[in-house]
């Protein structure tokens, strides 16, 4: 006789994490090239001598950091074992069976995986014909047996980021007993100055919360810890259902040096930036369709040539993240990197 696990996991889409090959140039996962700062390193290296002790189970001095840093009560903040944990905790924290997630789609592939796990219902929303969040098709999607939507801004993956008033418009229009999650794990490199900032929001309504991470502009995907910003009482349902321990010891310590880095992590922001804007210049000059992108990647949008497009790009030691039948990201990676994807995209023979 074998284990009986649940029957509904073998419909469960697998996570698909962006591949690393040796030898290759990896611009599949949106992590930065540049690495951690260097005092996080050390700050990581003094942690280490400790790691026989359990890790401070509120991470108190993070959270504290984190407050001070945005100037947020701390009873609104909540740390998790990355963003993606946070996502889960709060479909836990809100959904039981057959209540609905409503998501935009395409989006972070995650949010299909938790909502599944959770045993709560997907309502997956299609983006606008532009790769944008149809916020309006978001809105009419919501039902009585909706707990909570996901809005993605940057969204992952095709960049595009929504503007204030329309997120606020949208906001207005959703039952005040719903969550609305803001993932803003791509915040840091947001340039628009009509962008919303989740975390203001948070604090102004009772029904939003925002997520960032450490795992992207500040370089720490490897150690995971994320935050949310929430109404109190969310944030203490979060806190209810986090795994004991699980924002690690040597995390907490370096995202707490990261937070104290914000010349460097501008620095670093800005070159991200100045490179994103070449690179979709030269992919729109060689004649690919490329959406405006917010955040530290590119989407072509490459349809039924995706997966032709990414054995191009391997061929050429570049390893983008495709989504078959639908497109291609590829993350802003250094100078170099990037002029080696595009050498490969202008070398991609034309349909
Ligand atoms: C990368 C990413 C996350 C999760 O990052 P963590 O490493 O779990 O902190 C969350 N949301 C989106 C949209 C992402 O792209």
């Amino acid at each position: 006789m074998s284990v009986r696990t649940r029957a509904d996991l073998d419909q469960l889409p697998a996570y698909v994490a962006g591949r690393t090959v040796p030898g290759s140039i990896k611009l599949a996962s949106n992590e930065v090239s540049a690495g951690p700062l260097p005092s996080v390193v050390e700050a990581i290296n003094r942690a280490a001598t400790e790691v026989h002790r359990y890790p401070d189970i509120a991470a108190t001095k993070l959270v504290d950091a984190l407050a001070a840093r945005l100037d947020v009560d701390a009873a609104r903040i909540a740390v998790g074992c990355g963003s993606v944990a946070l996502c889960e905790q709060l479909v836990q924290a809100t959904c039981t069976e057959n209540d609905e997630v409503v998501f935009p789609w395409r989006s972070f592939e995650a949010y299909p995986i938790i909502t599944q796990v959770a045993g709560a219902r997907q309502v997956r929303v299609p983006l606008t014909e532009e790769h944008a969040l149809d916020l309006d098709a978001l809105a009419a999607a919501i039902t009585p047996a909706t707990r909570m939507v996901f809005v993605c801004t940057p969204n992952n993956p095709t960049g595009t980021s929504l503007r204030r008033d329309e997120l606020e418009r949208f906001l207005d229009s959703v039952p005040s007993d719903v969550l609305v999650v803001i993932d803003e794990a791509y915040r840091e490199f947001v340039t628009d100055p009509e962008a919303p900032d989740g975390v203001e929001l948070a604090q102004q309504r009772e029904n939003v919360a925002s997520l960032r991470t450490f795992s992207k502009a500040y370089g720490l995907a490897g150690l995971r810890a994320g935050y949310a910003v929430a109404p109190p009482e969310v944030a203490e349902a979060l806190r209810k259902v986090y795994i004991p321990f699980s924002v690690n010891a040597l995390v907490q310590e370096a995202a707490v040096a990261s937070l104290e880095s914000q010349q460097e992590l501008k620095a670093r922001c800005d070159e991200v930036v100045a490179e994103r804007s070449r690179v979709r210049g030269e992919l729109l000059g060689s004649g690919y369709a490329v959406p405006e992108t917010q955040a530290n990647f590119v989407w072509l949008p490459l349809g039924a040539r995706t997966a032709e497009f990414n054995e191009h790009c391997l061929d050429n030691r570049v390893v983008v993240r495709a989504f078959e039948d639908a497109g291609a990201r590829v993350t802003i990676g250094t100078p170099e990197e990037n002029d080696a994807f595009l050498a490969a995209a202008k070398s991609f023979p034309a349909a």
